[in-house]
């Protein structure tokens, strides 16, 4: 299909480049537009080693759709660059890329927009409880990842750990800092668990949650953690962390005994969630979109997430809410399919549309 002008994507992350490829596979040509000076998102920029729940190789997913990108003569890709202003309506926007490098400013036209600036990790410092940034050996699990991607899993000793406490929940269904669900750590932290367990067979794993919400076919790691890997679980709260100059006293509360609890571990993962970027923000307020009491961008239907609420402009994956890479990359092609439905109407005569 020919359009006049080329369909803009903010975004570079599973979404976004899924939506390129589908355009760009029906002949409309793309501009994609990514902040950093790497295509991926979160998968790429965090070094995940697999997706949850099949486990999956990353690159398997990741790499077809940023090698198509990047090969393909129908999409023109601005790595370090933002889109920091659009005008117009649908069909001509007239927007304004700058690169974030050199500062230099191009303005150009293009028919439709597609915002998928997908999301930010929680930053643990900001919860005290956990001393993260402090504490020795607490991370996150966007950088267990990375350790498990290169199959060195170590303490800051360079010594593997033997007693290892994933927290649940950090950052997520809490009203001091972020009170929705975000739907993936719970599997995350699960399927981290029986890869750390591939690695360090020896080592025992407590998982330490408040509720176990993996969701439709990710349930089946849950079961597998503890029947085929032995992986443990405490249904609790954790209330500090305390660094003992070796080891990390945990302490909380089981919620099912009733009971305080102490124990030491050697490493803690945090289940950090996810929350909105500073790049859905910026484009937020560039593009004059809806957002919501959380900061997440507001489609103009309630649970449809492609429509932003001004014509032309579309929304895909979690800019608008918690989701899995499966789902961002699903909202890539539904955003694609109504970018396509918006250029057919107004290619029609005015009268017929
Ligand atoms: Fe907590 Fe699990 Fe929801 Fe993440 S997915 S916020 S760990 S319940």
């Amino acid at each position: 299909m020919r359009t006049e002008n080329p369909v803009l994507i903010i975004g570079g992350g599973p979404a976004g480049l899924r939506a390129a490829v589908d355009l760009s596979e029906m002949g409309i040509e793309v501009i994609l537009v990514e902040k950093r000076n790497e295509l991926g998102g979160a998968p790429v920029r965090w070094k995940y080693k697999t997706l949850a729940p099949m486990m999956r190789p990353t690159e398997e997913v990741m790499n077809p759709l940023i090698e198509h990108v990047e090969k393909s003569e129908l999409v023109k890709v601005y790595k370090n660059s933002i889109v920091e202003e659009a005008k117009g309506n649908a069909g001509n926007f007239v927007i304004r890329i700058k690169n974030g490098l050199d500062n230099r400013v191009e303005s150009l036209n293009v028919s439709a927009i597609i915002v998928a600036t997908g999301f930010e990790h929680f930053d643990a410092r900001i919860d005290p409880r956990y001393g993260y940034g402090k504490n020795p050996n607490v991370i996150g699990i966007h950088e267990l990842e990375a350790m498990l991607k290169s199959g060195r899993v170590v303490k800051h000793d360079g010594q593997p750990p033997e007693r290892i406490a994933f927290i649940f929940c950090v950052g997520s269904r809490d009203r001091a800092t972020n009170p929705w669900c975000c739907t993936v750590c719970c599997g995350v932290s699960i399927k981290q668990a029986i890869e750390l367990k591939e690695i360090l067979p020896d080592s025992q794993i407590y998982m330490i949650y408040m509720d176990v919400r993996t969701f439709g076919l990710w349930e089946k790691l849950y079961w597998k953690s503890m029947e085929e890997y032995g992986i443990n679980y405490i249904r609790g709260r954790v209330s500090e962390i305390y660094y003992t100059g070796e080891k990390l006293l945990v302490k909380g509360e089981d919620t099912l005994v009733r009971g305080p609890f102490e124990v030491l571990f050697d490493m803690v993962v945090l289940a950090v969630g996810m929350e909105p970027g500073q790049g859905t923000k910026q484009v937020a307020k560039a593009l004059d979109l809806a957002i919501n009491e959380f900061g997440f961008l507001e489609p103009k239907h309630p649970n449809i997430h492609h429509d932003s609420s001004k014509e032309g402009i579309f929304l895909a994956g979690a800019c608008v809410a918690p989701m899995s890479v499966e789902e961002a990359i699903a909202e890539g092609s539904a955003a694609a399919m109504q970018v396509v439905k918006l250029l057919h109407r107004l290619a029609k005569p005015i009268e017929a549309r």
